[in-house]
């Protein structure tokens, strides 16, 4: 039978387990600051506890976390890492105007379920959920661990459709007691799963990202079928509730599909769906995929949508792509037909 994982518990879990292996009350922390703060690769490592908890340990539990199986390098310097069970996670640096960031953009499911029009994860359909430890380590075993900046789950599967993992990965990412990462380091992005939104606005802090793509619900559901189970409108309603700290952001993700979703009409949509909301909205270029039948629009036209929005009081930016190359862009993950072998490490 397959060992319980001691990596990707939270403080409370790692109790009952230092409760079964007879340590003090304390024990939970000395757990959680090995795994987390120390990187203990396994539980001889663990010097400070007594030698009968740590062979209770080795023979009930396994560690739970391990390095990418493969990585293959884009010519941007945008590195794409498979790590068990077959998930993708992709680190990207930036050095920008604002200074050198590195942002890991991590998985939360293998596949997903709700098979967006144009994003290759969904044509997998959903496979299994993640862990917290599965998604965890993605962060932890990054080779470039000790160099990031920022943590974006916008991987593999739509996180608000795995939420109890996904919360205990941000409290384990964000607690004292884990890796005491600010919250305003990470963002979670979503295509709107309405209930678990609800529950992740309350029990976390990290910034929100929502897929848009469309203001008009018949067109949104052509690309996005979440829309008919829980409508856009819905969706910003639920953010218009919630009061937001000063430095929890709010931000749209939008596609733009040539010839679809970037007209004048677009614009005066989406400023009416937001209207005196405090977001910004993100642009990103459509990476294209076999047989889809969209199109990206030169950088020229989605400048002019820019400005028309920002021309509305819309904070809009482009976001630049990046390793579009090793299929790591936005839509383009897919463990689908993976030969193992196509990645160098
Ligand atoms: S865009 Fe996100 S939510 Fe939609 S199918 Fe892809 S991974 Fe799933």
């Amino acid at each position: 039978m397959e060992r319980d994982s001691l990596f990707g518990k939270t403080l409370s879990e790692l109790a009952s387990v230092a409760s079964s292996a007879g340590l003090p009350r304390f024990g939970a922390g000395q757990l959680a600051a090995w795994l987390y703060r120390k990187g203990a690769t396994d539980v001889a490592s663990m010097t400070d506890l007594p030698k009968a908890a740590r062979g209770f340990l080795e023979e009930n539990f396994s560690l739970g976390a391990s390095d990418p199986l493969s990585c293959v390098a884009s010519r941007d310097g945008t590195r794409k890492y498979l790590f068990e069970p077959g998930v993708e996670a992709v680190m990207i640096p930036d050095f920008g105007r604002e200074g050198s960031r590195s942002t890991l953009c991590l998985s939360s499911q293998m596949g997903c379920r709700m098979g967006c029009a144009f994003c290759a994860t969904g044509r997998m359909g959903l496979v299994r959920n993640l862990s917290s430890g599965e998604i965890l380590n993605q962060f932890a075993r990054l080779p470039e661990h000790n160099e990031l900046t920022n943590v974006v789950y916008m991987g593999m599967g739509e996180p608000l459709d795995n939420l109890d993992a996904v919360l205990a990965s941000l409290d384990i990412l964000t607690s004292p007691w884990g890796y005491s990462w600010s919250p305003s380091r990470v963002t979670l992005s979503t295509a709107g799963v309405a209930p678990a939104l609800e529950r992740f606005l309350v029990e976390s802090r990290v910034h929100l990202a929502v897929s848009l793509h469309s203001p008009f619900p018949d067109e949104r559901a052509s690309i996005m079928p979440i829309e008919r189970a829980y409508p856009i409108e819905d969706i910003v309603r639920i953010i218009r509730r919630h009061s937001f700290e000063p430095q929890r952001r709010v931000s749209f993700e939008y596609i733009v599909l040539a010839g679809f979703n970037d007209s004048p009409r677009h614009v005066a949509g989406l400023a009416k769906l937001l209207n005196g909301l405090s977001c910004r909205i993100n642009l990103i270029r459509f990476h294209r995929i076999p047989d889809s039948p969209f199109f990206s629009p030169p950088l020229a036209a989605v400048e002019r949508f820019r400005d028309a929005l920002s021309a509305k009081g819309l904070r809009t930016t482009i976001r630049a792509s990046r390793g579009e190359d090793i299929e790591a862009a936005c839509g383009l993950l897919s463990t689908n037909s993976l030969p193992l072998h196509s990645y160098e490490t």
